[in-house]
């Protein structure tokens, strides 16, 4: 299956991706991560997109769909992918579209812009493998070391409480209205995303396999 994760920042869509991808063995296409990783590595397009994930703005549509064209490049989504941070706005998801790319589902993660900004402070993130965790719903085993690779983890940049309310007014602006460009094609799956991160799991696998 190919399934879009959608929601706000912080809405645990990274968490839920990782989790569905391991669960049905698929890839997962998480355009945040690449970014991070370009900027980790200081190639161009990361330096240059790190100018606007800084602020909290979406970084140029170019850029996300040149980042796309080298996913699928080195991928084959026969069996499915996960689609993580990504379409962001109506032209990126237009664009899936003519790539060819097929979505079976989109997920939309919801949790208030409140609870958000609760969970922003306490979230920490995984350098090397991008895997992210919460100090208090979803704390790693060993403080500051990622389960998955033994990276170091740290408080995203854009994890700051003004940026998060920046970004929190991008979505709503800019990557909400794909909710109803995915809802009138009848892909859409409403999931409360408030609950802890298994519960919302096991409710998100049980509407997935509704779908199926
Ligand atoms: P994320 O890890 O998905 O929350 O993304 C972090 C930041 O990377 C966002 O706030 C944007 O600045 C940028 N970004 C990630 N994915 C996209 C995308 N599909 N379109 C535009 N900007 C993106």
């Amino acid at each position: 299956m190919t399934i879009i994760m959608l929601g706000p920042p912080g809405a645990g869509k990274g968490t839920q991706a990782e989790i569905l991808s391991a669960k049905l063995g698929v890839t997962t296409l998480s355009t945040g991560n690449i970014l991070r990783t370009a900027i980790a590595e200081k190639r161009p397009v990361g330096l240059d997109a790190k100018k606007y994930m800084d602020k909290g703005e979406l970084v140029p549509d170019e850029v996300i769909i040149g980042i796309i064209k080298d996913f699928l490049a080195g991928h084959d989504l026969g069996k499915g992918c996960i689609l993580d941070g990504v379409p962001r706005n109506i032209n990126q998801a237009k664009m899936l579209d003519e790539m060819g790319v097929a979505i079976d589902a989109a997920v939309s993660l919801e949790v208030s812009d409140s609870e958000i900004e609760q969970r922003m402070g306490g979230r920490r993130s995984c350098l090397k493998c991008g895997a992210s965790y919460h100090v208090k719903a979803n704390p790693p085993a060993k403080e500051g070391v990622c389960d998955k690779c033994g990276g170091e983890l740290t408080i995203r940049e854009d994890d700051k409480p003004e940026t998060v309310r920046q970004r929190l007014a991008v979505y709503h602006k800019q990557t909400e209205p794909i909710i109803g460009f995915y809802a009138e094609k009848g892909k859409l799956i409403t999931v409360d995303g408030t609950a802890g991160v298994e519960e919302t799991a096991e409710k998100l696998v049980k509407a997935l396999e509704m779908i199926q």
